[in-house]
This record gives C-alpha cells, structure tokens and sequence, in this order.
C-alpha cells in the first residue's frame, strides 16, 4: 500500500454546504468497508491510546473489512496530535476529521455520519466507559436481521445528577416524541447504513440523533451493555448542556410544546378574566383591600410571557439556521486514505 501523504485543498461541494471542509490528506486504499466505527472525541488524551488500541484488537478479530472514524470536536489538549500519529500507524483502517473548534458531540457524530462508507455503522464514546470490546454482540443483531442496535446502559457508572438528569430527559423524550427507546444517552449502538443515509438528509442543525435514527429503523432492538465509571478525563457535559439537549429534542421533535403553551396562554387569560370581574365586583360592594394578590399574579403572567418568548425562539432560531443554510460545523482537515 503506498503510504505517500498529499496535501489536497478539497473543492467545496456543490450542493448546499452541510460541513465545510477546508483541507484533506490522503492517501490511497481500494478497500471495501464494511463496518464504519464512528467516535466523536474532544479532549480525550488519557484515553486515546487505551481506546485505539482495544478498538483495533476487537475489530481486526472481526475479520471484517473496517474502518474507524474519530471526528475531533475541537480538541485542545494532545488528542489531536495522538490521533495524528495513530492515523500514520494504521491509515489502512483510520480516519479522522478535525473540526475548527467545539460542536458538540452530537454534531461531531453527524459529521463522521456524513463520511461513513461502511454498510453498517457503529457509534461509541471515546471515554471507554462502554467497551469497545462489546461491539461484535451488536454486530451479531445486526447480522440476525435487525436494522438498529441500541445498547442501554444495565448499571449506569455516573454521578446522582447526571444519571437522574438524563433520566429525566430520557422521559420527556417519550412522552412528548412517542419514541420508544430504553436509553438515547448510550452511545454504544449501530445501525444498517441507510437509516444513517435518511439521518444526514435531514439537514437538522441540532440534532438528537438517537431518537432520529431510532424514528427511521423498521425493526430495532434494544440490548443491555455494560457502563463503567469514565476512569481519565471529566465528563463534558454540564447543566446547561445537559438543558440544551432537553429543549432540542422537545422543539426538534414536535410543535408539542407550543401548542401546549397556547393552551396554557388561554386557560391563565380566561383565568384572569374571571378575576378581573371578580375583582370588579368586590370594589363595586366595597370589599377590596391589600395588593398582594395582584402582584402574584403579575408576576405568574410575566413568567409565562417570558417562557412562550423563549420557546417561540428556540423554534425562530431552528428556523433560521435551516432558512440561512448555516453550516452545522466546519472541517479544518481530514486525514485519510482515498478510497
Ligand atoms: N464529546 C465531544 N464533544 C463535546 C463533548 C463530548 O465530541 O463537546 C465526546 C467525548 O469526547 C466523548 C463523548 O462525546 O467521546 C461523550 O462525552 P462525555 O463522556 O463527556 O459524556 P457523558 O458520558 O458524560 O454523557
Ligand atoms: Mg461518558
């Protein structure tokens, strides 16, 4: 194979601009892929070199044609340099895009989507708190028929506030998506390449991929894997991260809330209607004293014009970024072997 590294300026695609990708090396490789493993990765050095190499020993056993993705979020410790001088070992299977800064993991995963060339595809962390080493129990489903793995996590290994934050999440997803899924938060999962192809054509700026992808499968099946404490490294998430994703999946997946607010918005104004005319009354008899009442409801009123404004926005800006084209991320550079 020749190892010759070129320096390319990538033409930027003719259709609409997804991504932009800016720069790529290659090299050639005429192999078929059959299995595409997808990592996003941000800040990640202690874990970069345990992961790799679990993940290539669990995929060479395979004895399939394969490759690995890992779609660098904008790292700003060693990850990148590791992923450099991993991709110089072993092009033959390695590929990785490197953003021009941090989109967050759900972006990050998009963007490896876009790439995959493999007829099935596999997501994972790159924290190691799933195994890499479980990968081949989903692909066995997947050879039993079924178009969509989804690991859920049998033991979560995570703080208190995390686990029940997510749990929470995890059910207003149901309630107000009718998506049955045991556990979006598990990123240990894979799917048959074309619900990954209807995935990537939706063109969504902030996407829960999970529950998208799970929307598109026809026969899934949900199986327990095992979570473990992360071991290097923090968690990336935070509480507004964590609200950010709750307030995607409500206003990505259904005008629900909204709706839910118009109900809300009519019930509290013929609320203060009768009020009003209760009010009314009691000045008309002479029974009217103290203002705290008014006040409280003042205030009620105000909360729920700032929550509809927030809300109105939160599908404005959705409606923007779709209307103005925005590229969800922007590639700095990708390494790789042309196929
Ligand atoms: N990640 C990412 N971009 C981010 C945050 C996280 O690519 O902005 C990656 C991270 O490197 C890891 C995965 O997404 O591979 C999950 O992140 P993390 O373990 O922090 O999430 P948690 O397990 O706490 O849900
Ligand atoms: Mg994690």
């Amino acid at each position: 194979m020749s190892e010759k590294l070129s320096v390319k300026a990538t033409k930027l695609k003719k259709e609409k601009p997804v991504g932009l990708e800016l720069k790529k090396i290659k090299t050639r490789t005429t192999n078929i892929v059959e299995i595409s493993v997808v990592i996003p990765i941000f800040n990640e050095q202690e874990n970069v070199d345990q992961l790799s190499e679990r993940l290539l020993k669990t995929m060479d056993a395979i004895k399939k044609r394969y490759e690995v993705i890992f779609v660098d979020d904008g790292s700003s410790d060693k990850t990148s340099t590791k992923l450099r001088s991993l991709f110089k070992r072993r092009s033959d299977v390695i590929r990785v895009i490197m953003f021009n800064g941090n989109y967050g993991q759900y972006i990050a995963i998009l963007a490896g989507f876009e790439h995959v060339r493999g007829n099935v595809v596999v997501t994972l962390d790159a924290d190691l708190q799933n195994l890499p080493e479980e990968i081949p129990i989903l692909l066995g489903k997947i050879d039993e028929g079924y178009d969509l793995v989804g690991g859920y996590r049998m033991k979560r290994q995570d703080n208190f506030f995390r686990t029940y934050a997510s749990k929470m999440v995890n059910h207003i997803r149901a309630s107000a998506t009718g998506i049955i899924m045991k556990d979006h938060g598990c990123m240990l999962r894979a799917y048959k390449r074309f619900i990954i192809d209807e995935v990537v054509k939706t063109r969504e700026t902030s996407t829960f991929i999970t529950a998208l992808a799970q929307k598109f499968a026809g026969n899934p099946i949900d199986i327990p894997v095992t979570h473990v404490e992360r071991k290097a490294g923090d968690s990336k998430y935070n509480l507004y991260k964590l609200i950010r994703i709750a307030f995607d999946l409500l206003t990505g997946f259904s005008l629900i809330p909204l709706q839910v607010f118009t109900i809300i918005g009519m019930v509290i104004s013929s609320a203060s209607g009768i009020y009003f005319f209760v009010e009314l009354f009691k000045k008309i008899i002479g029974n009217h004293h103290g203002y705290g009442l008014h006040f409280a409801f003042v205030f009620l009123l105000l909360s729920v014009i700032i929550l509809g404004v927030g809300l109105l926005g939160e599908y404005l800006g959705r409606a923007y970024f779709a209307v103005c084209e925005h590229p969800r991320f922007v590639i700095r550079e990708i390494l790789e072997k042309e196929e």
